[in-house]
């Protein structure tokens, strides 16, 4: 600051009046009394304030001070004290009413008597200057503000690589206070390499012993970004991501290095735990290992917890999944208790649906029962969160052990909220996935596992059986006629009614037994630990409930099944063998009896296997014309003559020999050969029946056997009518044989095409009569001319008064039905006699002739009408 009269240069100095214009120009000046009142003031000044001089002379200084300022007069006051200069920065008020700064000097004038004369303010105008400054402090202000506030950490070294900053944020982020740091050398010592390689938690690092690697970038001039796991000053694991930028100096040479840190944990927990479970669980690792694997990630970022997790099955047990770094024996402890108040933390938690922190295990009451077994495993404290299902139901608990008694911290909540929601997906995807695989595995119709479920279920059963030393029976159950169910009825009635049954058999038996449907009609029973009599008991039990009458569309069905038993192990070990044997015993069962139970018996093994090939030969034989009809002659009694011939099938097999009609036949009905079959014996046997009328042979009729399903065959009256029409016979010389099994056929269409062939003037013959139906009824439904009276009571006509009672009453009625009664196997005098006598009239047995091919019968006949007269015709 300029003082005017300050000794100036002597000689080559400007001259007095040039340097007060000078500083005139460029000084602003004001002249005051001692009491503040302007008595002089220069343009400069006047133009720094906006006013004009007479505005200001003869006023106090006071009109150029801000009025709210306490201090406007400080700096005058001093100088009129201390008679001294003064100076300093002051604000003043322009005239607009602007602040203004002014570097201000006060300096005394003396007079001569020593007295203060006037005071001299010279004034630059700084405000420009001060703004500027005030900006700066603010913004200053605010940076720091910034860096200390912010939750990022910041350090910064010096040229030489010592710490020579760190904020707020480092502290709280690390532990450290910056005394602890602000000095030590972040460089690494000569001839060693940083430390730590951080990418995996184990080898975390504290992270004041890594700042060496922070900078190696530094140094080159280079910045760098790099994400590691660090340990804070307690020890707690961080990941970070570290930024560090180098402030080089004109020359490139580095002067400070500032590095940035940022916590990036719960990032790093969702991305890289998230990351490996989300990916194991769309590689459908099972659930087990999704949660094994949760737990393991998770105690790598907080090595202190000893992580696991127990699923809460549907009766509330707890089923431990998971918890690799807890002993298999503690789960073994664990598995199978039930949740509830008072079950340690886990149990508690997941009872509650809430978490519950327990800080130190052996003085909370909730582990009073569980207390010794912690304390063997060095469990001190824990802490459980219930994993919780979208629709509420507790899924299972996650649950972190501690070794020492404590809670929970800031990173372990963190944790938590992640893996309980990574838990929680991966039960409900197990969960899912089990609904689909039991959706694969059971039959839609009926709910019961299917084929390949039993399957499943039988091998853990026999699995277990074998450990227990267990038997087992697998029963194989086959509805009878359901077919016709589903004929008659509709598919949909059929459905009910398999529906009903599965809920039946389903009931009939215990939890542990399994019932499944195979397919259409037939279900399969596996009885676990099952002995003689609980066989029994189970068998009365499924028997009864399967009979029992049901309704289904408004019809009454009394379902009855055919069953079929192997039993393990006798019968076998492995389950298909077990299956295919039960299975035979159950076609056994149908063949001999429906409705009625078999055992596996050994031999039935053999004709299975028989069956198959002989089924095949049936084939190839009525395709390839190697059946044969043979006939039997009928014998008119009145006068011996013939009366007719029935055609008999004969089956000669180069390899089985001579298959009986009764084997083939119902082999036939099986394979679904005996359309065929019946169509075969019709063309045949009116080729046949043609050639001896043309040759004059003297048979004028054949009767045919038809069987029941024939009759199931709407081209049956065609085939007929297409047969006698090929050989221009008369409907008249064929007979059909039926059996009163037809009756028992509710095929819908049978009694139809009965009608219809018995229209076309075919006679009906009624075979085997006597036999079955005990009802004489239908002869009054049924259109048959004739009826055959079964072999056994002719076998048994001389023995038995009884029987000659019952053909006698045949016969009776026959005549006044006025039908045909033909007596069949008549194989003696004494029999033909005592039919005689009882007015039978036709007849056919050995004693006249077994059934002959078509040219032995010639024979026969040859010599039947040149035999000798009666009274004792005998066989060829
Ligand atoms: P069926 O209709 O009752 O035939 C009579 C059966 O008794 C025949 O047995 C015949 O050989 C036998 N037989 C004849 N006379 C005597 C006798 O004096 N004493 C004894 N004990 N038996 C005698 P076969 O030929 O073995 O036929 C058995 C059954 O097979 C027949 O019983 C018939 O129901 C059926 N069958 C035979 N051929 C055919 C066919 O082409 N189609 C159909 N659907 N069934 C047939
Ligand atoms: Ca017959
Ligand atoms: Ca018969």
């Amino acid at each position: 600051m300029v003082v005017p009269g300050s000794p100036s240069v002597a000689g080559a100095a400007p001259g007095r009046e040039a340097l007060l214009a000078a500083l005139d120009h460029s000084l602003g000046m004001l002249t005051l009394t001692p009491d503040g009142i302007v008595v002089d003031v220069n343009d400069k000044l006047l133009g720094m304030f906006g006013y004009a001089r007479a505005d200001l002379l003869g006023q106090s200084h006071t009109l150029l001070c801000d009025p709210g300022d306490p201090t406007c007069g400080d700096a005058l006051a001093n100088v009129t004290h201390t008679r001294r200069s003064h100076s300093g920065q002051v604000r003043r008020r322009r005239r607009d009413g602007s602040p203004i700064w002014l570097d201000a000097t006060y300096n005394p004038v003396i007079d001569d008597e020593g007295k203060l004369a006037f005071v001299i303010k010279l004034a630059i105008d700084v405000s420009a200057h001060v703004e500027r400054q005030a900006a700066d402090d603010a913004r200053l202000h605010l940076l720091s503000l910034g860096v200390d506030e912010t939750d990022n950490a910041v350090l910064i070294t010096d040229a030489q690589g010592d710490v020579c900053y760190v904020n707020a944020g480092f502290t709280r982020m690390f532990g450290y206070a910056a005394n602890e740091v602000i000095g030590q050398s972040a460089n690494v010592p000569a001839g060693e390499t940083p430390v730590g390689e951080f990418a995996d938690g184990a080898s975390a690092v504290d992270v004041k012993d890594a700042l060496a690697n922070y900078l190696v970038s530094a140094r080159d001039g280079r910045s760098c970004h790099s994400e590691v796991l660090v340990r804070t000053a307690q020890r707690q694991p961080l990941w970070v991501s570290v930024v560090t930028n180098p402030i080089l100096d004109a020359n490139g040479q580095l002067i400070n290095a500032v590095v940035l840190f940022t916590d990036i944990t719960q990032s790093k927990i969702q991305e890289v735990l998230q990351h490996k479970a989300l990916a194991a669980m769309v590689r459908d690792a099972p659930l087990v290992e999704v949660l094994t694997l949760i737990c393991r990630e998770l105690e790598q970022i907080a090595p202190e917890v000893v992580a696991s997790v127990v699923r809460v099955d549907a009766e509330g047990r707890l089923r431990p999944q998971a918890g690799p770094s807890l002993p298999a024996q503690y789960h073994k402890c664990i598995d199978g208790l039930a949740i509830g108040p008072n079950v340690g933390t886990c149990g508690t938690a997941a009872f509650q649906a809430r978490p519950v922190i327990v800080t130190d295990i052996a003085h909370d009451p909730r582990w009073a029962d569980f207390r010794d077994m912690a304390a063997e495993f060095g469990l001190a404290a824990s802490w459980a969160m219930p994993i919780i299902a979208n629709d509420g139901r507790v899924l299972g608990v996650l649950g972190f052990y501690y070794r020492t008694p404590r809670g929970p911290d800031a990173l372990h909540e963190r944790l938590v909220d992640v893996c309980v929601h990574l838990c929680k997906l991966a039960f409900e995807r197990d969960e899912s996935r089990t609904r689909i695989r039991q959706l694969a595995f059971s039959d839609n119709l009926t709910g019961l596992p299917n084929r390949s479920m039993l399957g499943v279920l039988a091998a853990q059963a026999i699995a277990s059986a074998a450990e227990l030393n267990a038997r087992m029976a697998v029963i194989f159950i086959d509805l009878d006629r359901f077919k016709q169910v589903n004929d008659s009825l509709g598919h949909q009635a059929g459905d009910a009614l398999l529906r009903t049954i599965a809920q039946r058999l389903r009931r009939s038996l215990r939890g542990a037994d399994i019932v499944a449907r195979l397919s259409g009609d037939e279900f399969v029973a596996m009885l676990t630990e099952c002995d003689p009599e609980r066989l029994d008991i189970a068998l009365e039990r499924m028997r009864s409930a399967l009979r029992a009458p049901c309704q289904i569309d408004g019809v009454t069905l009394a379902p009855s099944g055919s069953f079929g038993i192997s039993l393990y192990p006798n019968h076998g070990k492995a389950f298909d063998i077990l299956l295919q044997r039960a299975d035979m015993a159950m076609y056994q069962a149908k063949m001999t009896s429906p409705g009625s139970v078999r055992f596996y018996h050994e031999d039935m093994n053999l004709h299975a296997q028989e069956r198959l090939e002989l089924e095949t030969a049936m084939r190839d034989a009525l395709h390839q014309g190697k059946l044969q009809l043979f006939y039997q002659p009928q014998i008119d009694l009145s006068d011996d003559s013939v009366y007719g011939a029935e055609a008999l099938t004969r089956w000669t097999h180069p390899q089985y020999g001579d298959v009986s009609p009764s084997r083939f036949i119902s082999l036939a009905e099986e394979c679904g050969l005996i359309g065929e079959l019946g169509t075969w014996t019709l063309r045949e046997s009116c080729r046949q029946l043609a050639d001896w009328r043309q040759r004059g042979v003297g048979i004028g009729n054949v009767s045919v056997n038809l069987s029941p399903t024939n009759f199931h065959d709407h081209n049956l009256p065609r085939t007929i009518a297409d047969a006698l029409a090929d050989h221009d016979l008369p409907p008249s010389c064929l007979a059909i044989e039926i059996t009163e099994s037809v009756l028992m056929d509710h095929n819908p269409s049978t009694l139809r095409i009965i009608e219809e062939v018995h229209g076309m003037g075919v006679r009906l013959s009624m075979d085997d009569f006597g036999t079955g139906y005990s009802s004489l009824g239908y002869l009054r439904r049924l259109p048959v001319s004739e009826l055959k009276l079964d072999r056994s009571f002719v076998h048994d006509i001389a023995r038995d008064e009884t029987v000659r009672a019952l053909t006698n009453a045949i016969i009776s009625i026959g005549r006044n039905l006025h039908l045909t009664v033909v007596a069949e196997g008549v194989e003696d005098e004494a029999q033909r006699a005592l039919l005689v006598a009882q007015g039978y009239r036709v007849a056919q047995g050995y004693l006249f002739a077994p059934a002959l091919s078509a040219v032995d019968l010639e024979c026969w006949l040859e010599r039947w009408s040149t035999r000798p007269p009666s009274p004792s015709p005998r066989l060829s």
